[in-house]
């Protein structure tokens, strides 16, 4: 036998026992005529003892291992004197009698421990060492456990797993596509999918009835923080069911996972926001929910009293930070400073204390009496040790961004964004559509196949702007986690779609013909929701970056610096696919 036991599993119960473990060198110390080795495998770690007195060969050839060597190591589970109470296995150690070394290591580029001197782009590029550092692993074993729940759970209710294809067409909507050349069809490119939206919605044609799938999607954007080319959504699409049972039933999968996962049972359903509230409330369609610090509209209040910002400003909006009068003019600085940075775009921040009296000082006294000042406290609520902070701008949803920001960086400046609290909400009812200047014309919000509110219908011909969907956002602590909506399943519907989105008849035919010839053959109501599998992980696991969840993530350029990939291709290559490069000039 290879090993009798892995490097987590023994404890004191096994002590006398002779066993045999396999795994990678942590460390080594000598101390005295004494040698410890602390053997890793990805079940834990095992402190390994040899003894000079007992066997001089073996002591020295325990001094020869370097970081990272592969060794066997065979010998007696004792009692440690010293026990470790951090390490499960802390209790015992192996006595040595015999060490085999397996597979020597070179130095590793950085100490593989839960704190490592490795900076990230050296992780990266030797992500597999760095994949043997607890921390990293365990992300991983949390994302299996996750896959795990979420197969378990969609089989209960009786969903079929389904794959579809990776070399698929590309499709104008949405994203930038990733595209792949055809060999066999000169001059002719796949398209690897952003998401098997039109291709679930044929399994539902095809009478699959619950269909998921947790598959790769590939989008050619400008990476963030929580965006990878590459992800992995859990992919779900159900037929004769209404916006309610979508929702009920992925609830459902979010409770299941908070349970089994984390150990947290909801009881309650979640909220469900209308987009305009989410919007109107909190500047944003992923409103984090794990604190209140609701915006106030203050254009009735402080409009008209001569201070010109406002006073020309289409919208006034302000939010109280409970309890935080005690901001000094350099925190508050500090903060003007922030909304004013480039990316957040605001003109300036106006702000007010409650005093322990009631009386408020703003930063623009000269302009308002007391009694406006009270006013405008009494309307937001704010009592004696608020802070009060306002912005306002001349285009409204911008300004509510920036407040947005402004509430996000005052929470967690609060320490009100708790990564072990939980504030999950659906956002409902979003637009249809929304305009992009840049192409001067309506785009979907969600994408082209999304079934309008039956009542908003006849706004179609009138005011397509204002018409809503049944779409819907699963909200966790601000993140995205999910979304999804009722389909279009009637085919004029469906080509009067494309029409408002810009589209001839004949590009929508050659586009998405096919899913519109699918729905002349009896095509039921459906509809489904993907949600994210990299932002779920990274929730639970609180991280910061998806990437930690990702066995062999991009980094920020969306390279592979370990593969060294994205590359040039070679002529042969080149010449076999019909292909010429040309680049731009540097
Ligand atoms: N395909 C959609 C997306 O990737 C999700 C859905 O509507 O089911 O966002």
């Amino acid at each position: 036998m290879f090993r009798t036991n892995t490097c987590g599993e023994l404890r004191l119960s096994d002590a006398g026992r002779t066993v045999t473990l396999a795994g990678w060198v942590q460390r080594v110390r000598k101390m005295g005529g004494m040698t410890f080795l602390d053997l890793r495998d990805r079940y834990g770690i095992t402190q390994v003892v040899f003894e000079s007195s007992d066997n001089e060969a073996l002591n020295e050839a325990a001094n020869r291992l370097g970081r990272e060597y592969v060794v066997q190591v065979t010998g007696t589970v004792a009692e440690r004197t010293a026990k470790n109470p951090h390490l499960p296995t802390g209790d015992i150690e192996i006595i040595a009698r015999e060490l085999r070394v397996l597979n020597p290591s070179e130095v590793p580029p950085f100490t593989i421990e839960d704190d490592t001197d490795g900076g990230d782009d050296l992780r990266m590029r030797y992500r597999y060492l760095d994949l043997r550092r607890a921390p990293v692993r365990r992300n991983l074993e949390l994302r299996h456990r996750m896959t795990m729940e979420v197969r378990r759970y969609l089989d209960s209710k009786g969903f079929l797993e389904i794959e579809t294809p990776m070399l698929v067409g590309s499709t104008p909507e949405g994203a930038r596509d990733f595209v792949v050349p055809s060999r066999m069809n000169p001059g002719q490119f796949y398209a690897l999918p952003q998401s098997p939206q039109t291709l679930k919605q044929l399994l539902m044609v095809s009478g699959m009835d619950r269909y998921f799938q947790i598959v790769k999607c590939f989008r050619d954007e400008d990476l963030r923080a929580d965006r990878q080319p590459e992800f992995t959504q859990i992919d779900c699409e159900m037929s004769f069911i209404e916006q309610n049972d979508v929702i009920e039933l992925f609830e459902g999968m979010a409770k299941h996972l908070f349970k089994t996962i984390r150990g947290i049972e909801l009881t309650e359903p979640f909220i469900r926001m209308p987009w305009a509230d989410a919007m109107k409330y909190y500047g944003s369609d992923k409103p984090d929910l794990r604190f209140d610090m609701k915006f106030v509209e203050l254009m009735d209040v402080l409009k008209g009293y001569g201070f010109s910002v406002f006073d020309n400003a289409e919208y006034i909006g302000g939010i109280v930070a409970k309890g935080a009068a005690h901001y000094t003019r350099k925190q508050l600085d500090a903060l003007t400073e922030y909304v004013k940075r480039p990316q957040i775009g605001a003109k300036g921040l106006v702000y007010a204390r409650v005093g322990e009296d009631g009386t408020v000082k703003s930063s623009v006294d000269k302009f308002y009496t007391q009694d406006i000042l009270r006013a405008m406290a009494d309307k937001m609520g704010a009592e004696a040790g608020d802070l009060i902070l306002i912005i306002s701008g001349d285009d409204t949803m911008r300004a509510r961004k920036q407040l947005c920001e402004l509430r996000l960086e005052m929470g967690r400046q609060l320490g009100l964004r708790d990564k072990d609290k939980f504030a999950c909400l659906w956002v409902v009812d979003f637009p249809m559509f929304e305009w992009s200047d840049e192409e001067q014309r309506l785009m979907a919000m969600h994408h082209p196949f999304t079934h309008p509110k039956d009542e908003d219908i006849p706004m179609l011909d009138t005011d397509p702007a204002a018409v809503r969907a049944d779409a819907y956002d699963m909200v966790i602590n601000g993140v995205e986690v999910g979304g999804g909506s009722i389909r279009i399943h009637n085919a004029d519907l469906q080509a009067k779609m494309f029409e408002i989105l810009g589209f001839t008849p004949e590009k929508a035919q050659e586009q998405f013909g096919f899913l519109m010839n699918a729905f002349k053959y009896g095509a039921p109501p459906h509809g489904g929701l993907a949600y994210g599998l990299d932002r779920w992980v990274s929730l639970f696991a609180g991280l910061d970056s998806i990437r930690d969840c990702i066995a062999f993530p991009k980094n920020n350029s969306g390279r592979d610096v370990m593969l060294d990939a994205p590359a040039p291709l070679d002529q042969k290559q080149l010449d076999e696919l019909n292909l010429a490069v040309e680049l731009p000039e540097a």
